[in-house]
Parts: C-alpha cells; structure tokens; sequence
C-alpha cells in the first residue's frame, strides 16, 4: 500500500472511529459512565463492587457445592460472581440475556478462565457442555449467553467445548412463581438428543447463574443416563445467594 493511501485510511478510520462513538459511546453497562480505553463492558469503580466468590481458593465445600447435595453427582462446582439485586453483577446477568452482548459473555468466560487456570482450580477438566437454550429462544437472542460464556473460557484453558451433543427440547415457562419441586418437575423433561456418547472423561457444564440447580441436575442426569461414567462438573458465572 503506498504512502498517502494508508495515510487516507487511517485518517479516514479516525474519522469514522471518533463519528461511531459519538453516535454510540463505550458506556459502562452499570453506571453508564463513558469508560475509558483501559475499561471494557464495566468502569473499573463498578467491577470494583462485583462480589467475587473465591470458591477457586476455598478449602471448605461452597454453596454451590451444596445445592447438588444429595440430588446428583458432581464432582466440583465454580461460580465467579455472587448475584446481588440491583448491583453490578445483576446488571452482568441483564445485559448477557437482553441486551444483545455476547462479547459480554467471552469477556466474563476470561475472567473465569484466568482464575480457575492462575488457582490450578478444575485443571483436569477436558471439555466444556454449555447449557443449551430453546433453539427458538436463541433464534430471538441471537446467541447463546452460557455458550458465549464457554467460548471465553474454552480459549484461556485450551479445551473444546463440546457443541450440539444435547438440545433443549421443550421450551420453560419462567421458573420465578413456582416452587422447588414445580421447578423440578417443569425442567425434569427438558433435555434429549444425548444418545451420541461424550468422548471425554470428565466435563463442565458452563451456566450463567445457578438458582435452585434444577435446570443443571437435568442436564446431568441427561449425560449420566448415555454416559453413565462420565464426571460432571460445573462452572458458573454467578450463584443466587
Ligand atoms: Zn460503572
């Protein structure tokens, strides 16, 4: 490329660059305060307020660990975040599933994947299974939040994420007004096309916040039921406190 050409380019890009984020300022998606270069997706004050769980340094079983208590094997369980209303991680969750940023999900599945790498936490783990949305949910979404999710971590551990194995078959209603047990029932049928065997040892289911752990104990029995030896566990951005 010759010399005023690339010259052209750059200014042009400049141009542009300096008209788009006039139009469509960086803003941090909890404050809308304008982030600054350093800061993507959240001002470095709010990701200061983001409730880290520690659970890649704990000695002692986490919450986490317990919501499967007595339900369904599982070997180990992460959460990155605690979910709080009203607060920066709420605003995460939002974001993620409506407001239309998967980057959002790659960039939270970095963060994951940086503290479960730098802590030797979940290290033998071989694939990841996102939990599969409705495909007609995911056609309306545009993406996959617990896949996006995935695909971040996936690429700072180096391990493949194992896609299309299971499919969401029948589409939930919100779990918000039923009980545990209505939840259950309502999430016990859910899942199927797992016929194909997982070709790994052990995996991690990657959802975007635990509650009741209904949806996740599904999906586990699904994969045990086809692949009876296989080792679940599970790795979440966020569990309900
Ligand atoms: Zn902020």
């Amino acid at each position: 490329m010759n010399k005023p050409f690339r010259k052209f380019k750059e200014n042009t890009k400049l141009f542009f660059g300096g008209f788009f984020h006039l139009i469509f300022p960086n803003l941090c998606l909890s404050c809308s305060c304008e982030l600054s270069r350093s800061e993507e997706h959240l001002c470095h004050f709010c990701f200061a307020q983001l409730t880290f769980t520690y659970f890649e340094t704990a000695h002692e079983p986490s919450p986490l660990d317990k919501v499967f208590w007595g339900r369904v094997p599982i070997q180990k369980t992460y959460a990155l975040l605690y979910f709080e209303q009203d607060k920066p991680s709420q605003k995460i969750l939002h974001a993620l599933k409506y407001q239309n940023k998967a980057n959002l999900g790659i960039f939270m599945g970095h963060i994951i994947g940086k503290k479960l790498k730098e802590n030797n936490f979940l290290c033998d783990i071989q694939a990841l299974i996102p939990v599969p949305l409705h495909p007609k949910k995911e056609f309306l979404r545009g993406y996959n939040q617990s896949e996006k999710i995935a695909a971040g971590i996936s690429k700072i551990l180096a391990i493949p994420i194992v896609q299309k194995s299971i499919k969401k078959i029948k589409h939930t209603e919100s779990q918000t007004k039923k009980d545990r047990f209505q939840r259950w029932e309502n999430v016990a049928a859910i899942f199927g096309g797992t016929s194909r065997a997982i070709p790994f040892q052990h995996v991690a289911i990657v959802d975007d916040v635990v509650t009741t752990g209904s949806t996740i104990e599904a999906l586990s029995r699904e994969l045990l039921a086809n692949n009876p030896e296989l080792k679940i566990s599970i790795i979440s951005l966020a569990i309900a406190k």
